[in-house]
């Protein structure tokens, strides 16, 4: 996500770094640099101002003030970071309102946008997350101007077990909405209404999603906006607010190599907070947008919250009892053992995480080039991974269970059903042993050594 403008700062303060203090004409050269970069990522121009107001009003100034830091680059890092947020939206977002209250108003939220900007991917993906959360959703597409706009809905939804309320013959979108609330209100569900999307905003299509609004009378009215769009999703999100009561942001496609101009200015454009970004084609790939996080992470410095939600989410299950469960000494038939069953649920965990990729996204600059550093990366690449799992599916359950009476035949065998040699079922057996081995030393961590462990890769 933004690797090209993490990367552009991370080499402002890295050559900080490098220096005990900084003087103002080094200063000058850094704020020319960070006003180059953010310019480059397509962020307008009115939203790098904002940043400078907060980050370096007058670099004379400030350069006064840092004499006497002993560590100045840090100091600039944290007021960087402070700036960016508030670029992002710091103290924008109000708690959600979305539990189910009075029967006179149910939780309601629309998604509205440009066609193709991701709304349907993206109320599929926001009912998943709000399942996880414990609400119960229902999903209904009043996308009426494209026909196979509620079959796409359905397809994606079924894929992760959702509801979708759909169209009887000869009714409207109005008429739907109508009973989508009701159904709601019956069942004290959350209704979560796509709208049809246009190629560009016109007329027609505005006051068809204002009269569903009136009708829905949602909580929230979000834009879905795409992120590749760079600054122009600022502008769209301006034209959207003239015309409907936007409340809020879900921004598509960080996943890709989009510039970091619409994440960064939107917020500035239309001061609504940015609630979710969407950050892959699957159910699972929607994060809550957290401005401090996603400044730490652009400035190089990694993000601990967002990897501790990534791992929770990826492994919902595995708590430290667990931990301890599973590699405590065999009971009664092999429960609780690490065998081979327990290193397939880990694998499938981190295919979960996003493999190697979505992990690093969470790290420090420089931890973040290590782990993607070639020998690092093809032991955690997706694909290798996957490789794993089939040959784990090819043992029999008495093989997961024993992987050290796995023998030459047994070997062959199951290289043989995997379509894999046997040297790579050499290669996982050795893994699982090493796994196993660390799983036994992490399991005699305590949680504040847990702590301090994660807590030293991001300083
Ligand atoms: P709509 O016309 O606004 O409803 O857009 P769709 O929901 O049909 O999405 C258009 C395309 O964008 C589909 O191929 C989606 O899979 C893809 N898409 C949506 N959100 C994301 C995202 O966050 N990341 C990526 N990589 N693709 C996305």
């Amino acid at each position: 996500m933004f690797d090209s403008l993490t990367r552009s700062l991370d080499s402002v303060f890295v050559r900080l770094r490098k220096r005990g203090n900084v003087s103002e004409e080094e200063l000058t050269q850094a704020t020319q640099a960070i006003r180059r970069a953010l310019l480059e990522a397509d962020v307008a121009v009115d939203a790098v101002q904002i940043f400078f107001d907060a980050f370096a009003p007058r670099t004379d100034e400030l350069a006064r003030e840092l004499k006497d830091s002993i560590n100045p680059a840090e100091e600039l890092l944290e007021r960087a970071q402070k700036a960016l947020a508030r670029l992002l939206g710091e103290g924008t977002q109000k708690p959600l309102r979305l539990a189910f209250g009075e029967a006179a108003d149910p939780p309601c939220i629309l998604v509205a946008g440009l066609q193709g900007s991701g709304k349907t991917t993206s109320a599929v993906k926001l009912a998943a997350r709000l399942q996880e959360e414990k609400h119960a959703p229902l999903l209904v597409s009043l996308d009426f101007s494209r026909p196979a706009a509620e079959e796409q809905m359905t397809t994606f939804a079924e894929s992760a077990s959702l509801p979708v309320l759909t169209r009887k013959k000869g009714e409207n979108a109005l008429a739907l909405a109508k009973r989508a609330q009701a159904t709601c209100l019956q069942t004290h569900a959350l209704l979560i209404a796509d709208t049809a999307g246009r190629m560009q905003i016109d007329e027609e299509a505005m006051i068809e999603l204002k009269g569903l609004a009136d009708v829905l009378q949602p909580r929230e009215i979000w834009l879905v906006a795409d992120a590749m769009l760079g600054q122009e999703a600022a502008n769209i999100a301006r034209r959207f607010c003239e015309r409907v009561n936007i409340s809020g942001v879900l921004l598509t496609r960080l996943d890709s190599d989009a510039r970091a101009g619409a994440a960064l200015s939107i917020t500035t454009a239309i001061r609504r907070p940015i609630r979710f970004a969407g950050t892959g084609e699957g159910t699972a790939d929607l994060q809550p947008f957290d401005p401090t996080s996603l400044a730490g992470r652009i400035l190089g410095r990694g993000d601990l919250k967002g990897l501790a939600e990534t791992m929770r989410r990826a492994a919902p299950s595995i708590s430290k009892r667990d931990l301890k469960k599973e590699t405590s000494p065999n009971k009664g038939r092999n429960k609780g053992r690490f065998d081979l069953n327990a290193q397939r649920e880990q694998i499938s965990q981190m295919r979960k995480a996003g493999g190697a990729k979505g992990l690093a996204q969470h790290l420090p600059q420089a931890l973040r080039e290590k782990l993607l550093d070639a020998r690092v990366k093809t032991m955690i690449d997706d694909d290798k991974l996957k490789r794993q799992q089939v040959i784990i599916d090819a043992m029999t359950p008495y093989e997961r269970r024993n992987p050290a009476l796995i023998h030459a035949s047994r070997k062959k065998r199951i290289a043989a059903g995997a379509s894999a040699s046997v040297v790579e079922v050499n290669r996982l057996l050795k893994n699982y042993a090493q796994t196993a081995k660390a799983m036994k030393k992490m399991a005699q961590w305590d949680e504040k050594v847990l702590h301090r462990n994660m807590s030293s890769l991001f300083r």
